[in-house]
Parts: C-alpha cells; structure tokens; sequence
C-alpha cells in the first residue's frame, strides 16, 4: 500500500505512514518518523462500551477471587518484582486500569496504601466486591484523586487498550512525586513471536489494542511525560487455558468469541494456565525524573528511522 499521512501520537498531527496489516475493518500503521504502530481508524466511543463490555472481565477469571486463580498468580509476581526493584517504597501505590482489583489485591498487604482507577464500572464494582475500598470508577484522564502524590503507578496491560496513551503517561506523571517509579506492561511489536506471526500474532488484536509497543516507542513516549525508562522485562506469565482458547477463536473471527467462551466453561478450561513466555510481553519501569530536568538525549535506537523533530 502507498504511503498516507495520519496523526501520530508520538510526532504530532501529520506524520507518513505504512500500512502493515489489515485486520477486519482496521489497517494496522506504521509511523514512517517514529516507528509507532497503531490501528487505524481508532473505534467509536460506542464500540469502545461493547469491547468492554461485562464478558471482557470474565474471560480468564473464571475463578477470579480464589487465591490460586491464574490472574492472581500474576499479580503476586507483578507485586514481588516490583518490589524489589530499587526506588521502588512501599507507600502510596496507584494501579491505573485495576480491573476487578487482582494487582490490588496481591500488593495491599505490602504497602501503605493501595488505590485503583477503572473505566468499567463493572469491574470497578467487583473490585469494591473484594474490600478494595479506594476504587474510583472513570477514565484515568479526568478522574479526581488526592492531590498527594504516589510513590508508584502500574499500568498492567493498560496501555495499548487507550485512545491517547501519551495524555494516560503524562497523567501518571502529573501523579507521582519527583523520583516516583512507573512500572507497565504491554506487547512488543518488535519481538520475534510478534515478526513470525505477523497480522496472526495473538496480541494484533484491534480494536481492543489501538497500539503496539516496541522498546523505543514505549520510550520515547515516556520521555516526553516526563520519565527516564530504567528497565525493559520479559517475564512470562500464566495464561488460563481458557484466555487462550477465546482468544485463538476470536483471532479467526471475532463473532467466535461467545461460543468458545461456553466451550470453555463446559470443559473447564479456566483451571488450567500453564507459564508462558513467548518473550513479547514487555514490562517497562521508568522514573519520573525531577520536574526541571531535562529529557534524555537519547533514546534506544531505532534502527534506521529518522529522529522525531517535535520530541523534547
Ligand atoms: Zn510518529
């Protein structure tokens, strides 16, 4: 396909891009200055309410709220490893897209204290359900929180689902204290599962995921929030059985998607989550930097692409 231009949330409001891949009614671009890649056209705000919509929280927590569940197996993980990362205080912890509250769960005996931000006002309500009592239902742009600051913000698999995810990092910088640790994760468009699969890899999944992250577009839009990136991790994580039924369904075709969920159940497929690592799944921790400092000079290198002219 030629090139066309598009607004780019990492260069600005023209940019030259590439078409990748078409996926049903989206085509998948690439940012010709900047190596983003991202869905196009973004959905509507009515297709946004029908993706999350009450199924999209049942998928792989079938038997969310018992200790053992595969989701809360990761979150205990998350909250371990961060943990021991250094910088990292058990004080005020902020997780932004906190679902039904599984990150919250497995790191609130650790800290001080433990609030959650969600669009869903389902999950939201399952995550109070579970005694999580600081759950503030919205969007991570506007909602209204103490103006004390937090010590750490996480954003598990949070990223790649929102509209602006430049605004949703700049928000969480405007949130954290000076020195405050940023820890997300999301999917590496650059990794080799995701080069083999292509328009088949398992997260090329629009339009519930809008972008597709390699390590230097994820740092390059954390720089401009405000944010030295420290490290970039592949750590794996149990996937339930049934998580990936659905999702092999609905990557065929998306109407799939509520039968394999009723297969599922009937065979119980939610008890299994075997440990996965197909390594293309980042986890990136980052540091807001002092508020006068400037930005890096430098960001990881992208092979071959031009610098990006409206950066710092
Ligand atoms: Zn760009």
């Amino acid at each position: 396909m030629s090139d066309q231009r598009r607004s780019c949330h990492a260069c600005g409001l023209s940019a030259a891009v590439e078409a990748l891949y078409r996926k049903g009614a989206y085509t998948i671009l690439r940012c010709r200055s900047c190596g983003l890649v991202f869905t196009d056209p973004h959905p509507t705000h009515e297709e946004l309410e029908r993706i999350y919509s009450e199924s999209f929280f049942q998928v792989g927590e079938k038997f969310a709220g018992q200790s053992r569940s595969p989701g809360m197996l990761n979150a205990e993980r998350r909250a371990r490893w961060l943990l021991e990362q250094r910088g990292v205080t058990a004080g005020r912890w902020l997780d932004v897209g906190c679902a039904t509250g599984d990150f919250m769960m497995a790191a609130r005996p650790h800290v001080a204290q433990i609030s959650g931000i969600e669009m869903s006002s389902y999950a939201a309500d399952r995550a109070r359900a579970r005694g999580l009592l600081d759950v503030t239902n919205g969007d991570a742009l506007d909602v209204s929180l103490s103006a004390d600051p937090f010590d750490v913000v996480t954003m598990w698999d949070v990223v790649e689902h929102v509209i602006d995810p430049q605004a949703v990092l700049q928000r969480a910088s405007t949130l954290l204290r000076d020195g405050g640790v940023l820890a997300l994760s999301t999917g590496d468009i650059e990794s080799l599962a995701a080069r083999l699969m292509g328009r088949f890899w398992h997260l090329m999944i629009p339009p519930r995921h809008l972008y597709f992250f390699s390590p230097s577009t994820i740092a390059r839009l954390l720089d401009r929030a405000g944010f030295d990136t420290v490290s970039v991790s592949r750590p794996g994580k149990c996937v339930p059985l049934d998580f990936a039924f659905w999702k092999a369904a609905t990557l065929i075709t998306p109407r799939a998607g509520p039968v394999a969920l009723r297969l599922s159940a009937a065979a119980h497929l939610g008890r299994l989550a075997p440990f996965v690592n197909l390594g293309d799944i980042m986890t990136v921790l980052a540091r807001k930097r002092p508020s006068s400092a400037p930005g890096m000079t430098k960001v990881p290198d992208v092979g071959g692409q031009q610098p990006d002219p409206l950066a710092s």
